[in-house]
């Protein structure tokens, strides 16, 4: 049985950078196992058409090291994933990662041994191995969710998931579904209609979706590069993660013409800035609405068919408290003649027939159909792996929620932490930021347990207790929790319904968990 100081859990961009941190910055003996076959995480399964970032690709990168950020050429301001993937094997590479990540393994168990102080951490091949220290670095969006309709192993043609899309495949002339219309599906749905012969799109609910204006990001680049730290310095102390303008006027305070004014602003800017344009959007139903018609306006000025545009329109929940969509050009895709839309609402699945889906209304025959069905976002990851200390498994504990401190721990789970937990800003913000902030903390901690010769680390249960009350309560005093959303575990069967990460924004956070861990507060050292 092969021991390390620590075991790394993934081998996306947290993994990858929690590595370096441990391994090259502070001497640790450390061991990233990966299910995978090469690092990148999100970025290396999820390869459908289209598959992009909605947060500009200056932001969404690391800022640790300066060698790095200066030399990496972004080719556009948002990229797809192809330029993403080889940007994270590019680091790999670089920083010579890949010579203590073990490919191809999947983590089934971890079991804390007290006595010893350590985790024996247990591989799909009945491996064991022990460390001191675990990182989950697992991802807060890989494990898929796969929802079963009757009939589905009938179907005769080929079932796609976007998050294991095949390589190689070519849609030309075929007859094409696409189940699901978040991001996902808005990314494939857009990028495969000029290909197919027709697309049919099965929509429960529809998103917002704000224009990206994708362009080259030379100009973008050659203006942020001559002092890439301070506009990093910008977007840690930020409410995303990343700089939007965060208006200070209350949009119910303007004119309806000032509020036209900085709504056009915001969206010919683009991305996921719309919301932060105004205080009230996220908390007043009475501000939101005045968003969220905004942006429905702008879907009706779109589509051609008012009948479809209609539909495309959300009206069942708040702008903003589902992730929204950056597009290139999604709407308009719904006024090709070889794309129609079904409306799930109206006319349900009934089940999958051998040529294709049969819904309530009739029967449509496909070639492909496309599931982008989204995740088990979160806990997903985590509750995957059959997590054990003091008689306790971490899924217990978390049946009706997760349970942590500052997203970083949890109580009765020594030595164990997460990156971009449950309870920290995480998919709320650009995950590039959260990750490196979340890295650093756990890097800085171990440094200082070493240092200080301390084994254990483990958060206080009334800490704890506090930091999920505190979660709740700044939840709920927004309108996030009104839309059954992935946010909130709606999208899984059974899974409890809580509002899962942090809501108060990221600059808050990290003065938050810098001023709490000061002299590690909350946490019992041992
Ligand atoms: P991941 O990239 O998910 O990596 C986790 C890794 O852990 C995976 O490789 C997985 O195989 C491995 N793993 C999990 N469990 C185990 C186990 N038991 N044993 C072994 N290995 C395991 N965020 C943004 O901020 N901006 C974006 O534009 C954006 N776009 C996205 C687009 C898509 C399609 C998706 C799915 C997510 C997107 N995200 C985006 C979120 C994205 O997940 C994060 O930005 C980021 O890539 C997460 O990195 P990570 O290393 O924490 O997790």
């Amino acid at each position: 049985m092969s021991q390390h100081d620590v075991i790394i859990i993934g081998a996306g961009f947290s993994g990858m950078y929690q590595l370096y941190t441990l391994r090259d910055q502070l001497g640790f003996d450390a061991l990233v196992i990966e299910a995978g076959d090469d690092v990148g995480g999100t970025w290396y399964w999820n390869r459908y058409p289209g598959a992009r970032v909605d947060i500009q690709s200056i932001e969404y990168s690391y800022s640790f090291s300066e060698e790095l950020q200066q030399e990496w050429d972004w080719t556009e301001r948002y990229s797809a994933q192809p330029e993403i993937r080889a940007y994270a094997e590019h680091v790999a590479d670089r920083f010579d990662l890949r010579r203590d990540i073990l490919f191809g393994t999947r983590v089934t168990a971890l079991d804390w041994d007290e006595s010893a102080t350590e985790w024996t951490v247990t591989t799909a091949d009945g491996q064991t191995r022990t460390a001191r220290f675990v990182i989950a670095a697992t991802g807060c969006l890989s494990v898929p969710s796969r929802p079963r309709f009757a009939g589905m192993d009938d179907f005769e043609g080929d079932l796609y998931w976007t998050s294991e899309y095949p390589q190689g495949t070519d849609l030309s002339g075929k007859r094409v579904a696409v189940i699901g219309t978040g991001s996902s599906g808005l990314q494939v749905i857009t990028a495969v209609a000029p290909e197919v012969a027709d697309l049919t799109v099965f929509q429960r609910t529809p998103s917002y979706a704000i224009p990206a204006h994708n362009e080259p990001a030379d100009a973008r680049l050659a203006a942020v590069r001559p002092d890439y730290e301070s506009f990093r310095e910008a977007s840690r102390a930020s409410l995303l993660g990343f700089q939007c303008v965060e208006g200070a006027i209350p949009v119910l305070e303007l004119t309806e013409d000032a509020a036209r004014v900085e709504l056009d602003s915001a969206w010919a800017e683009g991305g996921l800035c719309l919301n932060t344009r105004f205080p009230d959007a996220g908390t007043d139903p009475a501000a939101n609405a005045v968003v969220a018609e905004y942006a429905r306006g702008q879907i009706r000025a779109k589509v051609t068919d008012p009948v479809v545009a209609e539909k495309l329109s959300p009206r069942t929940y708040p702008i903003g408290s589902k992730r929204m969509c950056v597009d290139t050009g999604y709407y308009e895709t719904y006024n090709r003649p070889n794309v129609h839309l079904v409306d799930l609402r109206e006319t349900p699945i009934e089940r999958f027939t051998p040529t294709g889906i049969a819904t309530m209304s009739g029967d449509y025959a496909f070639d492909v159909i496309i599931m982008a069905t989204g995740f088990d976002a979160m806990t997903g990851a985590l509750n995957a792996i059959d997590i054990r200390a003091g008689g306790q498994r971490l899924a217990d504990k978390w049946a009706h929620g997760p349970r942590t401190y500052l997203g970083l721990m949890s109580h009765g789970f020594p030595n164990l932490f997460t990156v971009t937990g449950p309870q920290s800003p995480s998919v709320l913000s650009n995950m590039m930021t959260s990750i490196e902030f979340h890295v650093e903390w756990i890097a800085d901690t171990l440094k200082y347990l070493r240092e200080n010769d301390i084994q254990r680390i483990e958060p206080d249960l009334d800490a704890e207790d506090n930091w999920v009350r505190t979660n709740n309560d700044l939840a709920n005093l927004t309108l996030m929790p009104q839309a059954a959303s992935w946010y909130m575990g709606a999208n899984i069967p059974g899974k409890e319904q809580v509002f899962l990460p942090f809501v108060g924004g990221v600059g808050l956070y990290r003065q938050v968990v810098q001023g709490m861990t000061l002299n590690h507060h909350g946490f019992e050292l041992a």
